[in-house]
């Protein structure tokens, strides 16, 4: 043994420890901190808010029962028992059928979210959730998840690679008692793992080094109703349009090169997901999608329904870039028209843009189809970030990840992708106001304006292009007054 450790050296992160062949460092990758940070973060979130979820879904269905006895006028034995025939009926498909129906009326409802995800008993207990790690290395977040989530259940870590499952064995054993009682780890083909434990999880994370595309189809299938998929992607040259063709057959979405294209990104990762969600009747909810360092990473909630599946093209649009100027243009894929209480699915109106751009003349790019519903719910932001704030001894990356989730808090959630100021006023040859002057000027037209955590330069505002020209005209026009005089002549 002691000959066997002097291979290794111990890395520490969080409340995790992993032995580290001194030969062999590429497992443990230390810009990933933020990541493995972010999802603790969110995990956490997840553990609290499920709670409560299924407290509420609990109460709820004890009402409705009260209610159905106190029509049949019965006693209090028969209460009991509706009570047990409703649980029982949340775990059948018998009741999904249900739901769908009410749904219908309100498509973007997710309230029949908890029906399936809590396996709760006949006594009403959520079991803990139980988390896979589709693509573990040596373990550390795995380890991690375990010793650091309160209320976490079973964590199963998966490789297949056999050394890297011997690792993770390893540090499974080194990191002590809650590690052995919750993490395994297992050799397999992460796909075949998943498709062959489908809606197992209520959490399912897959952090590969670069595109996450082909794990996407067996995740979705993996995750538990109301459970969560956390996903990665590193491609992003791919995904921000260094080979759009790439993007394309990987992602199903094609890529623009603005300065928005890490938005973008995110926005073709969730589309993505999305697509692969509906093979199988269910639909994603993100609750919060960051691009950091030199990945995109999304956390999205997975629901089944086939009514709300119909909502998805309202979802989506192909965003049209003019390739003179920075005007860039949303068509959305579908619409609705409501007539009193029913709703009916259209395609979008289209085309959105003339054949030439308004602003000057040059011709458009197409991109996408993107996500261009929010990427972030924000009443979710606001909890990590608390949840963040109030643990910041037990968060390694505690100042980036609260600065980021900052910014993200404040972002506009209805806009998708963004301005750059330095690219307006280069295409206009003019030097740049301040961010200041900027966003009042878009205030005072009646508009909203906000930073995004994607770039610091980035502004996100639902002013159309044509106003916000009128602005930077405006501007030009001021600069002009101001500096002529004190030109030499
Ligand atoms: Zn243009």
């Amino acid at each position: 043994m002691a000959e066997d450790l002097q291979d290794y050296t111990v890395i520490k992160e969080g409340e995790a420890e992993i032995l580290m062949n001194v030969k062999n460092q590429v497992f443990f990758n230390k810009a990933q901190v933020n990541n493995r940070d972010l999802s603790i973060a969110v995990l956490r979130t997840f553990v609290s808010k499920r709670q409560e979820e299924h407290g509420a879904m609990l109460s709820k269905r004890k009402k409705s029962a009260e209610k159905a006895s106190e029509k049949d006028a019965s006693g209090p034995a028969v209460e009991e028992a509706s009570t047990e025939s409703a649980l029982d009926n949340g775990k059948s498909n018998g009741e999904c059928e249900v739901h769908e129906e009410i749904s219908q009326d309100e498509p973007c409802s997710v309230s029949e979210e908890p029906v399936k995800n809590s396996e709760g008993n006949h006594h009403g207990e959520l079991k803990p959730p139980r988390v896979l790690e589709a693509l573990s290395a040596s373990g550390l977040r795995a380890l991690r998840y375990a010793r650091e989530v309160e209320g976490i259940g079973k964590v199963v870590a998966l490789d297949n690679d056999k050394a890297s499952v011997e690792a993770c064995q390893k540090n499974i054993k080194f990191n002590g008692s809650v590690a052995i009682s919750k993490v395994e780890s297992h050799l397999a083909d992460a796909r075949v793992y998943m498709l062959t434990h489908p809606k197992e999880f209520d959490v399912v994370d897959l952090d590969p080094y670069g595109s996450p595309s082909v794990f996407l189809d067996s995740a979705v299938q993996s995750v538990v109703d109301g459970g969560m998929l956390m996903c990665t992607a590193t491609d992003m040259a791919v995904l921000c349009g260094g080979n759009g063709e790439v993007c394309y057959s990987k992602y199903g979405s094609y890529p623009l090169r603005g300065k928005y294209c890490h938005e973008m990104a995110l926005r073709i990762l969730l589309a993505s997901i999305e697509s692969h969600a509906n093979r199988y009747k269910r639909y994603i909810v993100p609750v919060l999608s960051v691009q950091m360092n030199f990945y995109v990473r999304v956390f999205v909630r997975v629901y089944t329904s086939a009514s709300a599946m119909k909502n998805t093209p309202l979802k989506l649009s192909y965003v049209y870039q003019c390739i003179g100027c920075d005007s860039y243009h949303l068509q959305p894929i579908g619409r609705t028209m409501s007539k009193g209480s029913s709703v009916r699915y259209l395609p979008g109106f289209g085309p959105i843009v003339p054949q030439e751009c308004s602003d000057c003349g040059k011709k458009y790019n197409m991109g996408g189809p993107i996500w261009s519903a929010p990427i972030h719910d924000q009443e979710w932001v606001t909890s990590v970030l608390e949840g963040v704030k109030s643990m910041k001894d037990q968060y390694p990356a505690y100042d980036r990840i609260s600065a980021v989730l900052t910014t993200i808090s404040e972002e506009l959630p209805d806009v998708p992708l963004f301005l750059s100021l330095h690219n307006l006023c280069a295409t206009l040859k003019c030097t740049s106001p301040s961010a200041v002057i900027f966003r009042s000027a878009v205030i005072n037209a009646g508009y909203r304006i906000s930073g995004t955590h994607v770039n610091p330069l980035g502004l996100k505002s639902d002013a159309p292009m044509d106003v916000i020209w009128d602005i930077m005209r405006c501007w030009v026009r001021l600069m002009s007054n101001v500096f002529l005089p004190v030109l030499p002549s």
